[in-house]
């Protein structure tokens, strides 16, 4: 086995069938830091929860899963999926506005090139879910959002339609299907490539709180950071006076306090739990 790739949060490796193993290991990234130290079991909680969605996805978009019967040290984090040719954009939909998409706005009225009405807050519903590609930044880079006159200039107009399309597509069924468990979906992010017989599937891992943001509903008010089952609440304490971290500084964030580390990974436990229906250790 080949090792390929070492991403902020997954490590790839090629197998010698000519396939690709996907590990997830329990490192948390915020900021574009890889933050210390990891967060116990995050790496199989977004296995298993990606592997869930895939399957509530599987009539929306092809996917690369292939199995999950890998190598023992890899059991429950590791998939094996096809290798993709990736589209180099970041496919993103916003049905409510916070985070970048909201400091864009504030600056311009626009998110991606997105026109949005006056007088939205953080939180606010958007009057329809929108697609809002930002660049695949190299390593150590920040993904910069690009229109959808970019992202056509950059893989062709028709191809630019389509991963609208999946990308609003997936969101709809995510969304759907969060809100019947009083979850939020605020936004999403996924990778879409092109397998070897050329059709458009989905890659990398898939609605996870690594790649969106889950808001309890019953908790949700516009006007401010909402509550989350997702990492909103690692950046949030970075931010905080507590961290004592300064993120203009280009510095690396401090360790995470071990309070911060279990309320995290009780986040994630509570993201798996209550949108799949499992126990994640029964
Ligand atoms: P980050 O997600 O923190 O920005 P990253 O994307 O560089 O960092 P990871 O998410 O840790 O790294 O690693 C996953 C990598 O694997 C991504 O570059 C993703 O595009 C790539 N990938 C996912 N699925 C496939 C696939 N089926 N074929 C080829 N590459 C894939
Ligand atoms: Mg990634």
């Amino acid at each position: 086995m080949k090792h390929l790739h070492s991403g902020k949060v997954r490590d790839l490796y090629e197998m010698p069938d000519g396939l690709l193993l996907m590990v997830a290991s329990d490192r948390i990234s915020a900021f574009d830091h890889v933050l210390e130290p990891g967060i116990p079991d995050k790496g199989e909680i977004l296995t298993r929860l990606s592997l869930w969605w895939f399957e509530q996805l599987a009539d929306v978009v092809p996917n690369h899963l292939v199995s999950t019967d890998v190598p023992a040290e890899f059991a429950g984090r590791g998939v094996l999926c096809r290798r993709l040719r990736m589209v180099p954009v970041e496919c993103v939909a916003r049905g409510y506005l916070t985070g970048s998409g909201l400091t864009d706005y504030r600056a311009s009225g626009e998110v991606s090139g997105v026109r949005l009405p006056e007088g939205l807050t953080d939180g606010s519903r958007l009057p329809e879910p929108i697609f809002t590609p930002s660049t695949k930044a190299p390593v150590g880079e920040h993904d910069e959002p690009m229109t959808f006159g970019e992202v056509a200039a950059e893989v062709g107009p028709e191809v630019a339609e389509r991963l609208r399309r999946i990308t609003l597509d997936v969101y709809a069924r995510g969304a759907q299907i969060a809100l019947g468990r009083g979850i939020i979906l605020a936004d999403t992010k996924i990778e879409l490539g092109w397998d070897d017989r050329g059709e458009l599937t989905l890659g990398d891992e898939v609605l996870t709180p690594d790649s969106s943001r889950f808001w309890p509903l019953d908790q949700w008010e516009p006007g401010h950071s909402q509550p989350s089952f997702d990492k909103q609440y690692v950046r949030n304490w970075l931010l905080s006076a507590a961290s004592g971290w300064d993120r203009a500084s280009g510095e690396a964030p401090p360790p995470l306090p071990d309070e911060v580390v279990e309320r995290t990974r009780d986040r994630y436990v509570e993201a798996f739990e209550r949108l799949t229906g499992q126990r994640f250790r029964a």
